[in-house]
């Protein structure tokens, strides 16, 4: 029997990582074009610092084995491009029928949800608030607040992720935007329900 070693990580809240992850990535505002709706304001922001870094993940990914966990810690600036809250690229998980929880630690935001019928559903997040994302549900993470918004996560290891599904139907049916001090939703003009086709194609992702 090949035993993993147990392990055990600090959550660095305050730089917003974990600490011992063996994976890091970045997403600067370059990088995410054609995720907001007011491109002018987009092409702005990254005139003025293209390189600014809005989310950062920290994680450990012991395997990708099915039965494995992958774990880490997402890191989101305060901001907005226009009205519309920083945010994360988002993406269903291949196979689609893969769940996800995130975990509060600092800031607040909202879990953004959305289901290939195009229901939506909205969690607020903020310090010790556990929300928990479902198998077969879109899902993307806003920072409402002021602060970092910090997270960790888990998710099981034989996930990956298709960022791609997003852009196809023309970004989340829902946006989250300012609202005097604080939020609301609004219809995202620009997106397109899923075809029979569409949807078939992702629960054709779906594995046991
Ligand atoms: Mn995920």
């Amino acid at each position: 029997m090949n035993l993993v070693e147990p392990s055990s990580h600090f959550v660095d809240v305050a730089r917003g990582r974990l600490e011992t992850g063996s994976g890091r990535y970045k997403k600067r505002l370059k990088d995410l074009a054609g995720l907001y709706a007011d491109e002018a304001a987009y092409a702005a922001a990254v005139g003025r610092n293209s390189d600014l870094v809005v989310y950062e993940v920290t994680e450990q990914r012991p395997s990708a084995d099915h039965g494995d966990l992958t774990f880490g810690v997402t890191s989101m600036r305060p901001g907005r491009v226009g009205d519309e809250f920083f945010m994360t690229r988002g993406h269903i998980h291949a196979p689609a029928n893969r769940p996800e929880t995130y975990y509060g630690e600092a800031g607040e935001g909202v879990l953004l949800l959305e289901s290939p019928d195009g229901a939506v559903r909205l969690l607020e997040i903020r310090p010790r608030i556990l929300c928990y994302v479902p198998p077969m549900w879109i899902h993307r993470s806003v920072n409402t607040g002021l602060e970092q918004l910090v997270m960790s996560f888990c998710y099981p290891s034989d996930s990956g992720q298709d960022y791609d599904v997003i852009a196809r139907s023309g970004g989340m049916r829902s946006r989250i935007v300012a609202d005097g001090s604080g939020w609301k939703e609004v219809p995202n003009v620009a997106y397109r329900t899923r075809t029979e086709e569409e949807k078939a194609a992702m629960l054709a992702t779906t594995v046991a």
